[in-house]
Order: structure tokens, then C-alpha cells, then sequence
């Protein structure tokens, strides 16, 4: 065990900072072994701290060169250096710090402060990184303007950038040249960025909605140049769409964003400068797939809406993380579904919330969208504060409706540009801008969990009356072990058999937020609750949640016939898919049954009733038949599982595929059909009616795979015939799961002979790898660690094989014999000194340990075993200490 253990930070013990920071002057000199900083801090102590008050400084990794005040030089005695930065008791009220520091970018692995990518440098702040780079406040409400000097060598280092706008470039002799910019917008450490290296770029212009003309470039390696042009276009749709939907223009005269390969997220918004992970930007039609180009889509446009969420309107501390993230989040997903399929959109991001997050929620690390306590901030960069903090802020527009909420976020921006602030200041301009009471539902920023939402109904044929009770509770979570009832809306209809029912709702008016009168929002904030429907002329099925309109679980007994109803014939498409879900599930849990019970395995025909009448409905969105036909996924019904003692993962996948099997089988003609029907020759274009159709085909063909024989030939022609990475991999991916081992081996070398030149390409390749249920996963991903495509210091290699491998390949992960978890603790204890934040992550699957029957001791023992090493990051620390908190 470590000597000493990490403690946690609170977010009660929030104090001020003493002194306020008014501007900061860096110069860098990047040379090959070493970097020089120097900086000049200009601070004021605030008003209402006391005279005297000691300035402390955060410093991780640094060597202090020297230190002065004013121009005086400081002597060791003066100051008091520790491994988390240096105290200096006694300054004047007003003062310039001046401090020079030397660090090694060269051998920073953990990519976090200044590092070195290929010969790249560049910087990433967020959360901490700032202090391994220079002595300095480095917390998020201290705000200052920042003047940049770069020097380096300018045939190594041709470009030299950083946030806000050039200001001089000159000539620094011997070889070498410097640049000065300066961003006259106030900001914290994060949001500082500095990018040096022989890059090259793509330049477009905006012009904004004050008719300012914005230059937006997108730098990357020269090969790079042809994978641009989408992000480019995206860029302005996302500016447009944020000036016509928020009133927000831009307000600096450049717009950067540089490509980079190594990297720890996806993509970060710095004041002009956003840094975005390889992966994340660069695209093209040979390449990518349509995933890739809806992902690069919603990710330029989440890191450009930062720009007022988060950058102009910044956080006063890391609890309120989400503050930005969620709003920033809900701000994209609005975006996305505006640029394509609405519904498609809200599928997407809800499979993904109830996957990962609902299980995050109930696993050890749970907490708040607002966190109270934190050891390792990099471990609350979570689904969490993302995901379910974008769906808090959506239950807020719900509740107010679009309007208010317009005139709550105007009044949020206005009200606080240029400051540092809480979730409760957001919470505040909704409330003041609606006169809506938000009082009880803060408890969605303090209390985690998932609600359930228990339903049962009744109906009186006599008095035609139809009665609603609702019931919610939240299930314990760390440190909580009681809850309070929380405000959930509740979107709703009534099907009756020739369609929608109108709506009335006994002692209420109609919702003035929706036009007809079949749908309305029930707004849920008591324990137990009854809705009483008047003038209903039969017995309806209940549409409920629709559009996802609450993160919580629904538990109301559906028939098999009334999910059937309701996924064929409801107004609403996302209760459509979630029936068509539901009753996926619901079948495949039968076939487990009977496999568990060792008898025949029998498919129920009206699944594959539905099924046929999908895939016969031309008149529906190809893309959400797509949606609707596929079925769960194992993770979410591992997850569902979680409450019943823990899934069994052999049985429920051998079901899942049996099912598919039965599909397969009885809707062979109409899949054949549509496969074929849905053939393009157009020219690849990664828009919403071509996606649609890849998307259903390749879902036929996948179906059609399962059943093995004849069918992999049409994969295996596709697989050689296609045009696009989309259609490809998609014909790999069939052939890998369901082809013979000589077939999965000679497609998957051809295919890295192919794209071998790619590093993105060949990660795609590595995440297929890592999935296939065939063959013997374990030693193919411990092999694929040793090829010349893989890199353990490159988080997105790492994600691809061994991430991709521990979250989506549950049969090999969740082996009896354990090798699955060996290997992944193998891989957390390698990277945990190299890269810590990737280390912590990549072990989230060993946290479920609850959720999985007869493996809690062998994934514990795992824990136990990284538990047990001496040099632990606190990043891995908290992960494994915090699972392990109440294993026996
Ligand atoms: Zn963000």
C-alpha cells in the first residue's frame, strides 16, 4: 500500500482566493530537451481578504530556477515549497511575481500540462495541468489576461500558437523565431493553450451576425490536410446555429483548432484555441465512418459552444464542472438533432445514458451531477456530470418551456460574462426569468442515483376514467443512504387502437406546451401520486416518458401486446423505439430462460412478427428501423440484469444470438429484400438520408450473418466491393463475429494491409478485434498489445483494444477462469505510471463487480491486487479504493 493515501477535497470548505490575478505575461523557450518559463503574475489582493493574507501557489513536477517580487529576488527562507507548489507568507497588497521554471515536455507522459506529441508541443490545462507547467493560482475563479511569448526553432517549429490573437512574430536569431499573442478576454489556467510544430492548415472565414469576419483555421500534419474539410463545415454550422438558437456570437478575430494524436479526451475548448484528439476532427469518406462523421459533428460543436458555456461564463470551483459540461452537452445534442433525425439523436444519447450512466449511478463511484467530494478530479470528468447533467438541464427546458428557458439563458450570459460561477447562479436566471420555483428540483445537482418511477394504472369503462399512479423512489447510493422525492416530468399520451387519445386531465388545463391535445407532461414531485384521465373511451396503453423526458428507470407492466401496439402505432418515435426495446428485451429473456432451464429454445412469434412489419414499412425513417430492429445490447441488458442478482453473461449472450438467429430465419425474405432495395451507387455522402440507408442495409446483413452459411458471401463481397469505411467495416464486422476462423483471419489481414499507413484507420481495426465474440479474445488482444499498430503510450490505441475490449466483449471479459480481468489489471498496472487519468478510466469495468453473478471474488481480487502497489496514482487510488469500500 502507498505511504501516504490522497485525501479528498470538499466542496463545503470552498474559500475565495486572497488574491486576484489582473494579468499574466508567459515566455516560453522550447528547446529539444528542456523548456524554459518564465512568468510575470500582476496580482491584487481582493478587497474582503484579510491584510497579511499568505499567497499560495499550485507547482506539481516543476523546477524553480528563481523566484522574485517586484524585482526582488526571493531567497529559500522567503517561501515554502512542497510537492503540490509553494506558500509565500508575507506580500504586499499589490505586486508583480516574477518566477522562472524549467520542465521536460519530452518526458511527460501523462499528457497533461506541456507534452510532446509525435514532434509536436502542445498543452492540455483541464483540470490541473496548468501547474506542471509554471508556478501559478491554478483554480478555475481566478481569471486573468494573458499575454504569450513562444521561441523555438523555426525550421523544427515553423508554427507557433496560443489563445486569442498574434500580436508579433519576429526573427530570435540563430535559428530561431518567436510569436506574442494575447487574449484580452479574462480567463482561468484551463482554458490557456500553446501549440508548437511543423503544421499545416485549412482556412475558411465567418462572418458573424455583428458582421465581424472571424478567421477559423484547423491545423494538422501535412498528410492530414484532406481530412479537414467536414470539421470545417461543421465549425460554422455550429457558429450559425449558436447565434440564431442563443443570440451568441464570437468575439475573437481567429478561430483555431489544432489535430493532435496523443490525447486524454476528446477535444478542449481553449479561449481560441481548441486542441482536439486526432480522432475527434479528422475525417474523409475513404477513411471514416458515418459514426466518425456525426461524432466529429457533435464534438466541434460542443467544444465551440463552450465558448459562452464555459469560457465566457466560466466555474467558480470543480464541483460545478457540469455547470459548463451538462449545459454544454445539452447545447450540442439540441445542435446535432437540429443538423439530422431528432429521434435518432435522442436514441443514441439515451441507450448511452442508460447503459453507462444508469450503471455508473448505481455503482460505487456514484455522485452527483454536482459532486461534494472529490479525491482526483480527472475521475469526475464522468457520463455522470455529461450525460445526466445535459438531461437536468433538459428537464429545465421541459419545465419552463422554450421560451423562458431563451430568456433564463440570456439572462445567465448577461448576467455573469466574464465570471466565474455555480450551478445555482444558473439555477437562479432560470427561475428569475420564468418566475418558476425551482426549489425542489436542485435536488436533481445534490442527490445521486436513478429514480424509478413505478406505475400502475386502472380504468372504469362506466365513468370513463382512466387513473394514472405513480410512485417514485431512489435507490441508496455512497454517503446517501436516503433520498428525497425530486421534480420529474413526466411526457405522456394514451394509445387507444385507432391512434392517440385526446387528453383531459381531471382539475387541469390542457399543456399550453403542446399543440394538439394528445400528449402533455405530468409533473411528478411527491412520493406518491394519482393522475385521473377523464372521457377515455376505452382502455389505453400508456405512452410513457416520451422523448426520454426524465433520466429515471419506468417500471410499469407492459404486455407483450401493448409494447407491440405502442412500437408500431404511438406518436411518439423515442416510445416507439423503447417499446420495440422493451419487447427485444423481454424476449430475450425468455430464451435465457429456457437455456438456463435446458429447454428447446423458442422464439415468440410476435417478435418476429413485429420484426417483418418493420422491416415492411417503407414509409418509416430507414434509419430508426435500423434502431428499432437492433437489439439491446448486452452491456445495457447486463445492466437491467444488476438488479436480479447480477447478470449471467454466457446465457444472455447465447440468447441474444439465438434470437438473432430467429430473426434472421423468419424475416429472411423481407431482410434479403431491403438489403438489396437499399444499394446506392451515389457518391459517399455523409448526410442524413444516405446514413439512414448504410445503416438499415448493414443491419440487414448483420442479421442475415448470424445465421451463418450462405450469407457471409454477401458480407465477404461487400467486405471487397465497398466504397466507403462505413459499408467495410461493417462487412468485417459481420464476417469477424459470424465467419469461419480462415475467413475472420484472411478478412482482418487484408484489411490492416490495406489501411496499415492510417493510425485511425488501424484503430478501427484493434476496437473490431477487441469485440469479436470469436476465437479466443484474450490472447488476440495480449498479442495485438505486441503489434507495430499498437502503443501503450497512445490513449487511443489503449481505448481501442483494451477499453473497447473490457466494456464490450463481455463473454471473454467476464471469463470463469479470470483471464480477462488478469488482463486488464495487467494493462491498469503498466499504464498507471505512464498515464494515470487513462489508467483510472479504463478500469470502470472492473468497478461493476455487483452487476455480474458468480464474478464479485475474481474481479474483487483484481482490485485488491492494484490496491496492494506501492506507487498508486491517487487517479487509480480512488477508483479501487472507493469499489472496494464495502466488499467483504
Ligand atoms: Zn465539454
Amino acid at each position: 500500500m502507498r505511504e501516504a493515501q490522497p485525501t479528498a477535497i470538499l466542496l463545503q470548505d470552498y474559500q475565495p482566493p486572497a488574491y486576484l490575478l489582473e494579468r499574466t505575461e508567459l515566455q516560453f523557450l522550447l528547446y529539444e530537451d528542456h523548456v524554459v518559463v518564465d512568468s510575470r503574475l500582476q496580482f491584487q489582493r481582493r478587497a474582503d481578504s484579510p491584510a497579511g493574507a499568505a499567497l499560495q501557489l499550485h507547482g506539481e513536477e516543476l523546477e524553480l530556477l528563481s523566484l522574485a517580487i517586484d524585482g526582488r529576488a526571493l531567497e529559500p527562507g522567503d517561501y515554502e515549497l512542497t510537492e503540490q507548489g509553494l506558500e509565500i507568507e508575507t506580500v504586499p497588497a499589490s505586486f508583480q511575481l516574477q518566477c522562472r521554471t524549467r520542465i521536460r515536455p519530452q518526458d511527460n507522459t501523462s499528457l497533461e500540462g506541456l507534452y510532446k506529441s509525435h514532434s509536436m508541443f502542445c498543452t492540455q490545462c483541464e483540470a490541473h495541468g496548468f501547474r506542471k507547467i509554471s508556478f501559478y493560482p491554478d483554480r478555475p475563479d481566478v481569471m486573468s489576461v494573458f499575454t504569450v511569448t513562444v521561441e523555438a526553432d523555426r525550421a523544427r517549429y515553423p508554427v507557433l500558437l496560443s489563445n486569442g490573437n498574434l500580436v508579433a512574430s519576429e526573427d530570435a536569431g540563430q535559428g530561431r523565431h518567436r510569436a506574442t499573442w494575447h487574449d484580452p478576454h479574462p480567463k482561468p489556467a484551463y482554458l490557456f493553450a500553446l501549440v508548437a510544430g511543423d503544421l499545416h492548415y485549412v482556412e475558411d472565414s465567418f462572418r458573424t451576425c455583428g458582421g465581424r469576419d472571424v478567421c477559423l483555421r484547423i491545423y494538422v500534419e501535412e498528410k492530414d490536410l484532406g481530412k479537414c474539410e467536414h470539421a470545417m463545415r461543421s465549425l460554422k454550422k455550429a457558429m450559425r446555429w449558436d447565434e440564431e438558437v442563443y443570440g451568441r456570437e464570437y468575439d475573437l478575430e481567429l478561430f483555431n483548432i489544432v489535430a493532435v494524436d496523443d490525447f486524454n479526451m476528446g477535444a478542449m475548448e481553449n479561449k481560441g484555441l481548441n486542441i482536439f484528439n486526432s480522432s475527434c476532427v479528422l475525417c474523409n469518406a475513404d477513411t471514416s465512418t458515418d459514426a466518425t462523421f456525426q461524432r466529429i459533428e457533435s464534438i466541434v460543436a460542443h467544444e465551440y459552444f463552450h465558448n459562452w458555456s464555459g469560457n465566457r461564463v466560466t466555474c467558480r470551483d470543480w464541483f460545478q464542472l457540469s455547470l459548463k459540461e451538462g449545459f454544454t452537452v445539452f447545447r450540442d445534442a439540441a445542435f446535432s438533432a437540429a443538423m439530422g433525425s431528432p429521434t435518432v439523436k435522442r436514441v443514441e444519447d439515451v441507450k448511452l445514458l442508460r447503459t453507462a450512466q444508469f450503471a455508473e449511478d448505481s455503482g460505487p463511484m456514484a455522485h452527483p451531477v454536482r459532486p461534494e467530494s472529490v479525491i482526483e478530479i480527472n475521475n469526475f470528468y464522468t457520463l455522470t456530470v455529461y450525460e445526466k447533467g445535459a438531461e437536468v438541464v433538459g428537464m429545465i427546458h421541459t419545465l419552463l418551456g422554450p421560451e423562458a428557458f431563451r430568456r433564463g439563458s440570456d439572462l445567465y450570459f448577461q448576467r455573469h460574462d466574464g465570471q466565474a460561477v455555480t450551478c445555482e447562479d444558473f439555477i437562479r436566471a432560470m427561475e428569475e426569468a420564468s418566475g418558476m420555483d425551482l426549489g425542489q428540483f436542485r435536488l436533481w445537482y445534490s442527490q445521486a442515483g436513478t429514480p424509478t418511477l413505478r406505475i400502475q394504472d386502472e380504468y372504469e369503462a362506466d365513468t370513463q376514467r382512466y387513473t394514472l399512479h405513480v410512485q417514485q423512489s431512489c435507490p441508496p447510493t455512497p454517503g446517501q443512504p436516503h433520498k428525497q422525492p425530486m421534480v420529474i416530468p413526466l411526457a405522456m399520451g394514451l394509445l387507444g387502437d385507432a391512434g392517440n387519445l385526446p387528453l383531459r386531465l381531471a382539475g387541469a388545463a390542457p399543456d399550453p406546451e403542446t399543440a394538439d391535445n394528445t400528449s402533455r407532461v405530468l409533473v411528478i414531485d411527491q412520493a406518491q401520486q394519482s393522475f385521473v384521465f377523464e372521457g377515455v373511451a376505452e382502455r389505453p396503453v400508456p405512452s410513457l416518458l416520451r422523448g426520454f423526458s426524465a433520466p429515471v428507470r419506468l417500471d410499469y407492466q407492459f404486455s407483450k401486446g401493448d409494447l407491440h401496439a405502442l412500437m408500431s402505432r404511438d406518436d411518439d418515435g423515442f416510445v416507439r423505439w423503447d417499446s420495440a426495446q422493451a419487447l427485444a428485451t423481454r424476449i430475450i429473456l425468455e430464451v435465457q430462460d429456457q437455456l438456463q432451464a435446458g429447454a428447446p429454445v423458442a422464439v415468440d412469434g410476435l417478435f418476429t412478427q413485429a420484426c417483418s412489419e418493420l422491416l415492411a414499412d417503407e414509409s418509416l425513417d430507414p434509419a430508426m428501423v435500423a434502431a428499432m430492429l437492433a437489439l439491446p445490447g448486452e452491456d445495457y441488458l447486463a445492466e437491467l440484469a444488476s438488479h436480479a442478482g447480477g447478470a449471467d453473461v454466457d446465457t444472455l449472450h447465447a440468447a441474444r444470438e439465438a434470437v438473432k438467429v430467429a430473426v434472421a430465419g423468419a424475416c429472411r425474405e423481407s431482410l434479403l429484400r431491403r438489403y438489396e432495395q437499399l444499394a446506392s451507387s451515389a457518391p459517399y455522402a455523409p448526410d442524413g438520408p444516405q446514413i439512414a440507408a448504410r445503416s438499415l442495409r448493414n443491419t440487414c446483413l448483420d442479421f442475415l450473418c448470424s445465421a451463418g452459411g450462405s450469407h457471409l458471401e454477401r458480407a465477404l463481397a461487400q467486405f471487397r466491393q465497398a466504397r466507403n469505411m462505413t459499408d467495410r467495416l461493417a462487412a468485417l464486422r459481420s464476417i469477424a463475429f459470424y465467419g469461419e476462423e480462415s475467413q475472420r483471419e484472411s478478412a482482418l489481414q487484408s484489411f490492416y494491409a490495406d489501411w496499415r499507413h492510417d493510425s485511425l484507420v488501424v484503430n478501427q481495426w484493434l476496437g473490431l478485434q477487441a469485440v469479436t465474440p470469436a476465437g479466443d479474445a484474450v490472447a488476440r488482444v495480449r498479442e495485438l498489445m505486441r503489434h507495430p499498430g499498437f502503443e501503450l503510450r497512445n490513449p487511443n490505441k489503449v481505448r481501442a483494444l483494451v477499453g473497447t475490449f473490457a466494456s464490450q466483449n463481455p463473454v471473454h471479459f467476464h471469463r470463469l477462469d479470470g483471464a480477462g480481468y488478469g488482463l486488464l489489471a495487467d494493462v491498469v498496472q503498466q499504464l498507471d505510471g505512464i498515464n494515470p487519468q487513462i489508467a483510472a478510466r479504463l478500469l470502470t469495468p472492473l468497478t461493476r463487480w455487483r452487476n455480474y453473478r458468480g464474478r464479485a471474488e475474481l474481479m474483487c481480487s483484481q482490485l485488491r491486487r492494484l490496491a496492494a502497489m506501492e506507487k498508486l496514482s491517487p487517479d487509480v487510488f480512488e477508483v479501487v479504493s472507493k469499489s472496494l469500500e464495502d466488499a467483504d
